[in-house]
């Protein structure tokens, strides 16, 4: 072997110098340090070289080499706090403008359905009415015999109900919470009933939990033309100013005489004419309302209720339905679903 191993370690330091002066940035320098100091690297190579030197040579050679080697190393970790420092003091040039507006904070807000909510109860307690909700798990007598439909009745498959234990039901309507309020409160009344009630269905139109809202007016004078005009009023508060409202007649146990009330269409203004929404028909049917059927208030059992004595009106509505029409909304399932990027339009 004829190295010169000294003279090699001062060669190879020194162009170790020049190569990590020139580095750029860390990956360059990275693969530089590694040519030198890395298992195959030329520090190593020589390293590899002293065991096969004349031994009178050997520890000259071995201080020589491993001086290179601290110093590339030196080299390398100047290097890089010199281009960490260059770095930091470009971004430091970066011109800041104060007049950006600062980060805003995230707020949620409260999904459509509890939007709509809201809103049909402001409208009621604007008219005077009371908010009463009630219990989500019924007894039979509360959510059906109270209400006219007995054992047997057709509007309980209607309503296919779910039980929890042969008289005790999930209520499949609000018009318990108007029962209760009868029991408890004395006539003149006009009360709210705000819920969620729950039905054996689960298709494209229908959900197994869905939320309404009923209304229960009570007093001695109490008329058709009453009901009328309380829900003309309340279709142009929510769906706007030139919302029309007319009454067909229909039947449920509970009132008498009853009628399906529709809203002229909210999307084609009640032109009907190619619009999807109302099928061509210009109306919407929103919801079902009628005169309380002195059964009823028999069934309720209180004098204050005599049959002869009162008469009222009860209305009921889909709240998902009135949001979906409210806000546009096609598919009852996106009101459930809770994608954040639906809702966050709202
Ligand atoms: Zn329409």
């Amino acid at each position: 072997m004829n190295l010169d191993l000294p003279q090699q370690s001062t060669a190879l330091a020194k162009q170790a110098a020049d190569e990590l002066g020139a580095a750029q940035d860390k990956a360059e320098l990275a693969r530089i340090k590694s040519s030198y100091l890395g298992r195959n690297g030329s520090i190593a190579a020589l390293l590899r070289a002293i065991p096969g030197l004349p031994s009178e040579q050997r520890r000259d050679a071995g201080r020589a080499v491993n001086e290179a080697k601290k110093s590339v190393e030196v080299l390398f970790m100047e290097r890089q706090e010199a281009l960490r420092g260059a770095a930091l003091s470009r971004a430091s040039q970066v011109p800041v403008d104060p007049t950006l507006p600062g980060r805003r904070d995230w707020h949620g807000h409260s999904h459509p359905v509890t939007q709509a909510w809201d809103e049909i109860c402001d409208i009621f307690s604007s008219m005077g009415y009371s908010i009463q909700e009630g219990p989500e798990v019924e007894t039979d007598w509360h959510c059906f015999e109270a209400l006219n439909i007995p054992q047997g009745h057709p509007a309980r498959e209607m309503q296919d109900t779910f039980y929890i234990e042969e008289k005790v039901v999930l209520r499949t309507h609000t018009s318990p919470v108007q029962v209760r309020s009868m029991l408890s409160l004395d006539p003149p009344m006009r009360v709210i009933c705000p819920g969620v009630v729950y039905r054996r269905d689960n298709d494209l139109t229908h959900t197994p939990m869905f939320h309404q809202v009923e209304g229960l007016v009570v007093d001695d004078r109490v008329t058709m033309a009453d009901l009328k005009g309380t829900l003309s009023e309340f279709a142009r508060a929510f769906f706007g100013p030139g919302t029309k409202v007319r009454f067909r007649p229909s039947y449920f146990p509970f009132t008498e005489p009853s009628a399906e009330v529709d809203v002229s269409c909210v999307f084609c203004k009640g032109e009907g004419a190619g619009c999807r929404v109302c099928k061509d028909t210009g109306w919407l049917e929103v919801l079902g309302a009628g005169m309380v059927d002195p059964a009823v208030f028999a069934e309720v059992g209180r004098p204050e209720y005599d049959p002869d004595k009162v008469q009222g009106f009860a209305f009921g509505m889909g709240i998902d339905r009135l949001a979906m029409l409210r806000y546009g909304i096609g598919d009852l399932r996106m009101l459930f679903e809770n994608d954040v990027r639906l809702l966050e339009q709202f």
